[in-house]
C-alpha cells in the first residue's frame, strides 16, 4: 500500500446550503480540485490540490466557499517547525529541488516598518499638495556635476539623455512567458498613461509592444532572449540583469510548457524548449567586462540610452555599486532578498541575500564617501508595499523604486506563490489560452493606474508633511528617518537616529 506523507494544506469548506451546484467553481479551476459527483448528486473536493488562490471563491455566485488552511499538525518541536517536516517529505518524494514563486514569505526583519517618517511643526511649516506644487517628476541617470553652456550659451549635455518619469515609480521586470500577453499589455498600457517605464524581463519584446517603447526598459540578461539591435533600440532605457534579489547568483528557468508559440518567437528560441538562462554572464568576469558590455550597448543604441545595471542585494553590494557607478551605467538598480520572482529554488529565495534597505543605505552612503554618487541614480526594489516604503526608500537614498508584487497584485494576483506551475487561476502568470483571458488588459492597465496614482497621492502628501516639495529635496534626506526598536550597529547603517533623538 502505498502511503502518502504529503498533505493536503489548505481545506475547501463549502456550504452545501448554499452551493447551487452550478459548477463554475469547477469550471474556473486549474488545478482541478472541484467536481461534481452525478452519483451524489453534490460538488466534490479535492483538497490536496488546491493552491488557495481564491479564484473559485472570488466567481462563486452563492457565496458558498472559503478555503481555509488545514489544521493538521504534527506534534510540536521548535527544531522541526511543520513547514520543515513537509519539505522534507516533499523531497523524499520527488528527489527534486524545492520551486517557489513569489517573494520570501519567511518572517524577517523588514526596516520599512522599523522606521518613522519626520513632520514639520511650527517652524518651517507644512505644505498643502493640494494647494501649491508638488514635484514628483524624477529624472534618472548621470547627473552633471556642473552645468556648462557652449559658446551659443546652450547648455552642453555630454551625458547620456536620462529617463524621465512622472513619479518615482516603476514597473520591475517581469518577462513575457513567465507572466502572460495580457499582464504584459496591462503593464504598458499602464506604464504610458502614469508617464513611466515597465520593464521587458529578460523575455524579450513581443512585437505588439513595440509601440510602448518610450515606455519600456528592455533587458539584456545572461540568456540574451530575444535581444537584438531592433529590440535595444525600442526601449528608453536598457537593463542588464546581473541578478535577482530572489534568487542570487544562479540563473533563471522557465520550464517549456510555457514557452508557447508567441513566447518562442518573441524569446527567439525552439517552442516547448526550457528557457535556462545562465548564472553569470558569460562575458562578464570583471568591472572592465561589465564596461564593455555597457559600452557595447551604448554603441548599438547612439548613446541616446541610459543603462542601468541590476544586481541583487548581497554582503558586499556597496563595494560592487562602487564598480557599476565606474562602469559607465548610468543607473544601478539594487533588488532586495523579499524581492518576488515566477520561479525560483525555494532554499535560494528564503536564504541568499540581504534586505534591500540595507543595501540601499549602503550603497548610497558609500557613493557619496567616494563622490561619484551623481554618476549613478539608484533604483531599490525587493517588496516595496506602500506609497510609506517609497518615501522611506528615497529618504534613504534611492532616486527611484520599483515595484513587481503590488503590480501583480493590482491585476488580481492572490500571492498564491503558484506561479511556476503555469496554472495562474487569474490570467498573469500562464500561458494557458483559456486562462489568459480572464485577464482583461484594459481593466488591469487601470487598476495599476488607479494604485500608482493614489501612491504618487500619499507621497505627495507625506512630503509636504516634511515641508518637502520635491523628490529631488527628499532624496537622501535621512534626517526624515527615525529608526524605531533597532540596534545601534542597524541605524549605523542605515544612516539615522533613533526615534527621540
Ligand atoms: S461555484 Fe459556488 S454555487 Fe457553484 S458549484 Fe461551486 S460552490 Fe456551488
Ligand atoms: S486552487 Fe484556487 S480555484 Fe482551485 S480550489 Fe483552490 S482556491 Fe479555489
Amino acid at each position: 500500500m502505498k502511503v502518502n506523507n504529503v498533505y493536503a494544506e489548505f481545506e475547501v469548506v463549502r456550504d452545501f446550503s448554499r452551493c447551487i451546484n452550478c459548477r463554475l467553481c469547477e469550471k474556473q479551476c486549474a488545478n482541478g480540485v472541484h467536481c461534481y459527483s452525478a452519483e451524489k448528486k453534490t460538488m466534490l473536493a479535492d483538497d490536496s490540490k488546491c493552491v488557495n488562490c481564491h479564484r473559485c471563491v472570488a466567481v462563486c455566485p452563492a457565496r458558498a466557499l472559503k478555503i481555509v488552511k488545514s489544521e493538521l499538525t504534527f506534534r510540536g518541536n521548535a527544531n522541526w517547525p511543520d513547514e520543515v517536516i513537509k519539505q522534507v517529505y516533499r523531497q523524499s518524494e520527488t528527489g527534486g529541488v524545492l520551486l517557489s514563486s513569489m517573494g520570501n514569505p519567511k518572517e524577517g526583519p523588514i526596516y520599512w516598518d522599523k522606521m518613522l517618517v519626520n513632520a514639520s511643526q511650527v517652524t518651517n511649516p507644512s505644505i498643502d499638495p493640494l494647494r501649491e506644487p508638488m514635484e514628483t517628476r524624477t529624472y534618472l541617470g548621470k547627473k552633471p556635476q556642473r552645468m556648462e553652456r557652449n559658446p551659443d550659451g546652450s547648455l552642453r549635455l555630454e551625458h547620456t539623455p536620462g529617463l524621465e518619469l512622472s513619479t518615482p515609480i516603476l514597473f520591475s521586470a517581469m518577462s513575457y512567458g513567465s507572466i502572460s500577453y495580457n499582464a504584459h499589455a496591462a503593464l504598458a498600457r499602464a506604464a504610458k498613461e502614469l508617464g513611466i517605464c515597465y520593464n521587458t524581463g529578460e523575455g524579450g519584446l513581443h512585437e505588439d509592444f513595440y509601440q510602448y517603447g518610450s515606455n519600456t526598459i528592455v533587458q539584456v540578461a545572461s540568456g540574451r532572449f530575444g535581444v537584438h539591435k531592433d529590440y535595444l533600440n525600442a526601449g528608453a532605457a536598457i537593463e542588464i540583469k546581473i541578478g535577482q534579489g530572489a534568487k542570487p547568483g544562479i540563473g533563471g528557468h522557465l520550464p517549456g510548457a510555457k514557452i508557447v508559440a508567441d513566447v518562442s518567437k518573441t524569446r527567439m528560441i525552439p517552442e516547448g524548449a526550457d528557457a535556462i538562462s545562465p548564472a553569470p554572464h558569460h562575458d562578464i568576469y570583471s568591472i572592465e567586462d561589465l564596461r564593455q558590455l555597457v559600452f557595447s550597448l551604448k554603441e548599438t543604441t547612439g548613446y541616446a540610452k541610459p543603462v542601468i545595471v541590476k544586481v541583487a542585494a548581497v554582503h558586499n553590494i556597496a563595494a560592487i555599486a562602487s564598480g557599476i557607478a565606474r562602469s559607465g551605467a548610468d543607473i544601478i538598480a539594487i533588488d532586495g532578498y523579499r524581492g518576488g520572482t515566477g520561479a525560483a529554488p525555494t532554499r535560494i529565495r528564503d536564504n541568499i541575500g540581504i534586505p534591500v534597505e540595507l543595501a540601499l543605505a549602503s550603497v548610497d552612503e558609500r557613493l557619496r564617501e567616494e563622490g561619484i554618487r551623481g554618476e549613478v541614480s539608484i533604483i531599490a526594489g525587493g517588496s516595496i508595499r506602500s506609497s510609506a516604503d517609497v518615501v522611506k526608500a528615497i529618504a534613504l537614498g534611492a532616486d527611484a523604486i520599483y515595484i513587481g508584487t503590488a503590480a501583480l497584485l493590482a491585476l488580481g494576483c492572490h500571492l498564491c506563490r503558484s506561479c511556476h506551475a503555469g496554472k495562474c487561476n487569474w490570467g498573469i502568470a500562464t500561458q494557458r489560452e483559456d486562462l489568459v483571458k480572464r485577464l482583461d488588459p484594459e481593466e488591469g492597465a487601470q487598476r495599476l493606474v488607479h494604485l500608482v496614482t493614489a501612491w504618487t497621492h500619499e507621497l505627495k502628501e507625506m512630503m509636504g508633511g516634511m515641508g518637502i516639495n520635491s523628490i529631488e529635496a527628499l532624496r537622501g534626506n535621512r534626517l526624515m528617518l527615525r529608526g524605531i526598536g533597532l540596534t545601534d550597529r542597524e541605524l549605523n547603517i542605515l544612516g539615522i537616529k533613533h526615534a527621540g533623538e
